[in-house]
């Protein structure tokens, strides 16, 4: 049997001076994710450093009315939070879409950024899988792939990221806090989780040893509304098979702020910039909407399971933005 060792952190230093020169820690949040994998077999940490009593519970309202979420607020909480509902349903959606309540109860901020793929291959340490044993080969690319990437893939890896509320905070213009031996750094959540192109084994730009602290909310142009809608198998306990949240200002009949972005299609929470640029400063008509939208999907390559993807996420986008942009 493999000895691990616990340590539990009181602050932010001592984290980081706990994973300091141990390339195989690993941070633990909720660990919803995380011991699932260890049980698996694919994650095998010698250090489990447990985050969850540093000071990083917590929402705050900024001066300037921005939200910053700290990194170990439980998803729970974070979807219930009165300023979350109030502002930005869109994220409080997305939560609530996602897993399950139990698991939401015990789910961190961070952990769920940091939550790997659900590919089957992956979580299977008897298939062969690029992000997990990098040169391998990818057992998806001719394997079964019906839940896998349309957008941004690459021949080294297909898979999709499975959270919702990263998806919600891309099109809110989130930024992720982190700390880490060089000091601190933020980065904007749309660059956070990367393309796999050659390198699938990283999943984001985050370095080892860096804590994610928190996430930051910019405030929303006033009189913006927003929402999530997610496509999956099941009504609940189940990841996106296609989803948008999309966040829209409304003034005169124009588009004033658009952010759009699509989960379950891509390794990354997928930013939709050709759809809103199309719409910004125009009539959205249900027509524009659709020309935009197509936009964005035109650069779809499904795989050979999953071509019903490019049409699910075309219609919950029209919906979403359509209801987003009616008159009232
Ligand atoms: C049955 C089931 C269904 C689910 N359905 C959904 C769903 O529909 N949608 C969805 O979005 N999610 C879903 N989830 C995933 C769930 O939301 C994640 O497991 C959870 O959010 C991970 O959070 P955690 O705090 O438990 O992370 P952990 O398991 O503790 O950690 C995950 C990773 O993040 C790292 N980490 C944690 N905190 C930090 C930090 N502050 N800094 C640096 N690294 C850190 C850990 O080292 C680990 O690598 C589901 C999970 C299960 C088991
Ligand atoms: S899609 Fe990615 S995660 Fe899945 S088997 Fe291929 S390389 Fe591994």
């Amino acid at each position: 049997m493999k000895p691990l060792l616990y340590v539990r952190a009181g602050s932010v230093a001592e984290a980081a001076a706990a994973h300091a020169g141990r390339p195989e820690a690993r941070y633990l949040g909720g660990g919803t994710n995380l011991v699932d994998l260890m049980k698996l077999g694919v994650e095998r940490p010698e250090v489990l450093i447990d985050i969850t009593r540093l000071p990083l519970d917590q929402v705050e309202e900024l001066p300037d009315g921005a939200l910053r979420i700290g990194a170990t607020v439980r998803n729970s909480d974070l979807a219930g939070h009165p300023l979350v509902r109030e502002r930005y349903p869109v994220l409080s959606q997305a939560l609530l879409s996602g897993a399950s309540g139990q698991l939401r109860n015990v789910a961190t901020t961070a952990g769920n950024l940091l939550q790997r793929t659900r590919c089957a291959y992956f979580q299977d340490v008897g298939k062969p899988c690029n992000k997990r044993v990098p040169g391998s080969g990818c057992g998806a690319l001719d394997g079964v792939n019906r839940d896998h990437a349309v957008l941004g893939h690459s021949e080294h890896c297909v898979a999709t990221h499975p959270s919702d509320l990263a998806v919600a905070l891309a099109a809110l213009d989130a930024v992720v806090e982190m700390a880490g031996p060089g000091g601190g750094r933020t980065v904007e959540l749309t660059e956070f989780h990367r393309l796999p192109q050659d390198s699938p084994d990283q999943d984001t730009v985050i370095n080892p040893g860096e804590l994610i602290t928190g996430v930051l909310l910019p405030p929303l142009p006033g009189g913006t509304v927003s929402r999530y809608r997610k496509a999956r198998d099941r009504a609940s306990f189940a990841f996106a098979l296609a989803s948008v949240a999309a966040a829209v200002q409304m003034r005169g009949g124009v588009v004033r702020h658009i952010g759009v972005a699509f989960g379950g299609l891509a390794h990354r929470p997928w930013r939709a910039r050709r759809t809103e640029a199309a719409l910004l400063g125009s009539a959205p008509t249900p027509e524009a909407v659709a020309r935009a939208v197509d936009a964005e999907l035109a650069a779809a390559v499904p795989l050979r399971d999953n071509a019903y993807k490019v049409s699910l996420a075309r219609d919950l986008a029209c919906e979403v933005l359509g209801s987003l942009t009616a008159p009232t």
